[in-house]
C-alpha cells in the first residue's frame, strides 16, 4: 500500500475534478472510505490466507471490478435520489481505483490483481517510484516512514497539488 495519506490526498485531488457535485463531508468522507478500503484486506494475514491469492492482499480488493461494484453500492445507498448519479458513481469508483494504481508503483510486495476476479495475476507498472509503505502506526515511525513520506509527497502530493491548483484556476477563469 502506499499510506493512507497517499490514499486519501488522491481521492481529494479526483473530488476536485468533479464540478456541479455537492462536496460537503459527507461526499469527502466516502471518497476517502472508498480510496482506503481496498486495504481492509490486510485482515486477509491475520486470516492466514495466502497473499498471492484471490482474496490476499492486494487480490480482489484492488480490482477494477470491485472499485466499480464499490462505486456501485455508495452511490445507491447514499445517493440513490441525486440527479447526478454517474457523477458520483464515476467519482467513488475512480477514488478506489485510484487506490490500486498507486498500489502498482510502490517499490514492495506482489503486484496488483487489476483483473480479478477474470486474471488473478498480479502486477506492476514498469515504473515504481512510491517506497511501500509499512503496516501499522509503531512501524511507521522512524527513518523508514520519512523515506514514505517523501516518496509520496513527491510522486503523490505534488501531482495532487498540482492537479487541484489546475482546477481552481481554471474554475475561476471559466466563471469570470
Ligand atoms: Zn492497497
Amino acid at each position: 500500500m502506499a499510506s493512507f495519506f497517499g490514499h486519501a490526498l488522491t481521492s481529494i485531488a479526483i473530488g476536485n475534478g468533479f464540478s456541479n457535485t455537492q462536496k460537503n463531508f459527507k461526499f469527502w468522507f466516502l471518497g476517502v472510505f472508498c480510496a482506503f478500503l481496498p486495504d481492509a484486506d490486510v485482515i486477509s494475514f491475520k486470516l492466514g490466507i495466502a497473499y498471492n491469492s484471490f482474496w490476499g492482499h492486494r487480490g480482489f480488493t484492488h480490482s477494477f471490478v470491485f472499485a466499480i461494484l464499490l462505486g456501485l453500492i455508495i452511490t445507491f445507498i447514499f445517493y440513490r435520489k441525486n440527479t447526478s448519479k454517474i457523477k458520483y458513481f464515476l467519482f467513488f469508483t475512480l477514488c478506489a481505483a485510484s487506490h490500486s494504481l498507486l498500489d502498482a508503483m510502490t517499490d514492495g510486495g506482489l503486484g496488483v490483481a487489476f483483473f480479478a476476479p477474470f486474471d488473478n495475476s498480479r502486477y506492476f507498472f514498469p515504473w515504481r517510484p512510491i517506497q511501500v509503505s509499512p503496516i501499522g502506526i509503531a512501524n511507521f515511525l522512524g527513518e523508514r516512514g520519512l523515506r514514505v513520506i517523501k516518496s509520496e509527497l513527491l510522486y503523490i502530493g505534488l501531482p495532487s497539488f498540482v492537479f487541484i491548483l489546475i482546477v481552481k484556476i481554471k474554475n475561476r477563469f471559466l466563471k469570470k
